[in-house]
C-alpha cells in the first residue's frame, strides 16, 4: 500500500464519525486515550529512543490505543492541517497527508 492509499484508507475509516459532536469525541479521548496516562508518575515508560522517529514514537504510543481513530477525528476538526507532534497514532507527515484525503471526504472538500 502505498501512501495515498493509507491516507484515504485512514479518512474512509473516519467517516463513521462525522456526526459525532467535537464535545463527545473529546470526552472519548481524555477518558480513554492511550497516552492519557503518560507523566502521571510512577508508571511511566522507560523512554530509551533518543533517536526515536515521530513515526516511531506515534506507533509506541499510540499502539493499541482504543480511541485513535476519535483522536484522528477529533484533531482533524480543530487543528487540521497546521497540527505538531503525534495525534491519533500518526505523525505530522502522514497526518497531513490524511487531512488532505479526510477533507476531500467532506462536503466535497469545500472544509
Ligand atoms: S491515538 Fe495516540 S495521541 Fe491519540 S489519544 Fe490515543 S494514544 Fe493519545
Amino acid at each position: 500500500m502505498n501512501g495515498e492509499e493509507l491516507f484515504e484508507e485512514v479518512a474512509a475509516r473516519l467517516d463513521c464519525l462525522e456526526g459525532t459532536p467535537v464535545g463527545q469525541l473529546s470526552d472519548l479521548v481524555r477518558r480513554e486515550g492511550a497516552c492519557m496516562w503518560l507523566g502521571v508518575g510512577a508508571d511511566e515508560p522507560m523512554w530509551t529512543g533518543d533517536n526515536m522517529t515521530d513515526r516511531e514514537l506515534a506507533a509506541t504510543i499510540c499502539a493499541g490505543c482504543p480511541v485513535a481513530d476519535e483522536c484522528l477525528e477529533l484533531e482533524f476538526r480543530t487543528a487540521g492541517f497546521v497540527s505538531l507532534g503525534v495525534w491519533g497514532a500518526l505523525a505530522d507527515d502522514d497526518r497531513r497527508g490524511a487531512y488532505l484525503a479526510w477533507l476531500r471526504r467532506r462536503d466535497g472538500g469545500r472544509r
